[in-house]
């Protein structure tokens, strides 16, 4: 089996046992939970537009390693124009389920701890690409879904993983083995770890001598004994359990479901330790991560944000507004918003360069650039959607009052604007519109894929300002 289909990654969630935990009741049917459906459904997308003529070039792509069609969320970059592809592909997902599909973050852990994983060999004469490249092929020959899992719970902050009162806070070694290691500790915002198939552990800080327990990286099966999930609640989630259409984007949801991913003395099996003690290459690896996944951001929210701009421009429509001036003007500053994100996403990836491994790597700095761009500009995006929607789209009634018996037909009289445009289609499009620019919606774009001072100290690290005061000093015509 090379590629499966969204029916077929469903089925196979079936047939794993993660124990997972949601509003203090443990999950038993985890595929049919209404809470967590939705994220199942955004991920099944990449499943079912690998085998759709419309979007099977960018969704797909050909291993390198056995020459097979692959799906492309498995797949090593070999190239900028796969760089590139890969933003196109994150622009059409978010497009079609104007939420998070999750298969990102487990695509650019393998790609960060391939080429880091050739690093440590070539530097120590260890194994470790070999083992990774193995279980690359299991990922690939059963396209399975990968969850990144790098962001450590981290205590207290003012203190590195080794001075940590509580060890636990990062996760690390707690027992070497002939055969492998036993790890404890949690990985938190773990996105899509409860609908994948493997987990990729990876450190989240730089460490230094003293923490080699804490420098390790290694791939587990989701279900493997010592795993716990908990996942997390999100803004107006009841509202999946009680009504589709209050729910805003009922098939997939507003964002991607996070958990707090909890490591119980988990063993690893040597064959699946990719990373254990090079405390060196923690940073290398954690700013590859951090730049693979920054570089999507333009690309993924670029798509939500076309979603979110055609929602308010439909509702204009629908309100008898969309000629007006300021209308197409706050629709013009949104599209300008949205493109600069995407530019910033392509151009990072067009300037890709190859890794020593032979994997290809995206520009960092542009890379982190685009990320924070997304912090700004999906918050002016969704402060324009609610100028233009009206307050309606955040006091409006139910579903169930519009089909109610005796109430039902004032909300429809009193809901209704511009002729042709009945109160459903005008609450259901407020109701997006609120799903896509309110709470976690707005969160993820702030913290996903790290934090904006995250983003600003590798901006600032990269920056060089010792060429450019001497761009300065030269015009100034000042002997330094
Ligand atoms: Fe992918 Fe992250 Fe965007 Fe989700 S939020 S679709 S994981 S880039
Ligand atoms: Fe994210």
């Amino acid at each position: 089996m090379a590629m499966k289909t969204g029916e077929q990654y469903i089925q196979s969630l079936k047939e794993l046992k993660p124990p997972v935990y949601f509003m203090g009741e443990k999950i038993e049917n985890l595929v049919d939970h209404p809470a967590i459906r939705p994220h199942i459904n955004a991920a099944a997308e990449t499943y079912d537009l690998a085998h759709d003529p419309q979007f099977a070039e960018l969704v797909s792509a050909r291993s390198h390693l056995t020459g097979e069609r692959i799906n492309r969320f498995t797949h090593i970059h070999q190239s900028a124009e796969d760089l590139v592809t890969k933003v196109k592909m994150l622009r059409a997902l978010s497009q079609r389920t104007g939420s998070c599909y999750q298969r990102c973050v487990g695509f650019d852990a393998m790609n960060a701890v391939y080429a880091t994983s050739y690093e440590i060999d070539q530097k120590h004469g260890t194994e470790y690409h070999g083992r990774f490249l193995e279980f690359l092929k299991h990922v690939q020959a059963n396209d399975l879904m990968s969850c990144g899992a790098m962001t450590d719970t981290k205590g207290d902050r003012g203190l590195s993983p080794g001075q940590q009162p509580d060890p636990d806070q990062y996760l690390h070694i707690v027992e070497r083995r002939k055969n492998g290691i036993v790890v404890r500790g949690a990985k938190t915002h773990q996105t899509g770890a409860v609908n994948s198939h493997e987990i990729i552990a990876m450190p989240t800080t730089a460490l230094g001598p003293g923490e080699e327990d804490y420098a390790i990286s290694f791939a587990v099966p989701a279900d493997t004994p010592g795993l716990v999930y908990i996942f997390g609640r999100q803004t107006n989630d009841s509202r999946k359990i009680e009504s589709a259409m209050d729910a805003g984007n009922p098939r997939y949801g507003a964002v991607g479901g996070e958990a707090l991913v909890v490591f119980d003395n988990v063993f690893v099996p040597r064959e699946r330790v990719f990373m254990c003690g090079e405390y060196e290459f923690a940073y290398p690896l954690v700013e590859k991560f951090a730049a693979l996944h920054r570089q999507n951001y333009g690309g993924c929210k670029g798509g939500v944000a076309d979603v979110i701009i055609g929602a308010a421009a439909t509702l204009a429509e629908y309100q008898g507004v969309s000629r007006a001036a300021h209308v197409r003007d706050k629709l013009t500053e949104m599209v300008h918003l949205a493109e600069t994100l995407y530019c910033c996403s392509i151009a990072c990836s067009s300037e890709g360069s190859p890794t020593p491994s032979g994997s290809w790597g995206v520009d960092t700095t542009l890379a982190n650039i685009s990320k924070h761009n997304v912090t700004r500009f999906i918050y002016e995006i969704a402060r324009l959607a609610q100028d233009l929607a009206g307050g309606f789209m955040a006091t409006m009634p139910s579903e169930r009052d519009l089909r109610h018996p005796e109430v039902g037909e004032y909300v429809q009289k009193y809901l209704q604007a511009a002729a042709g445009a009945p109160a459903e289609h005008r609450m259901r499009m407020g109701r997006l519109i609120e799903s896509l620019t309110t709470g976690i919606a707005l969160v993820e774009s702030m913290h996903g894929a790290g934090s904006p001072q995250a983003q600003r100290v590798m901006i600032l690290r990269q920056a060089d300002l010792e060429s450019k005061k001497k761009l300065a000093l030269r015009l100034a015509r000042i002997d330094a």
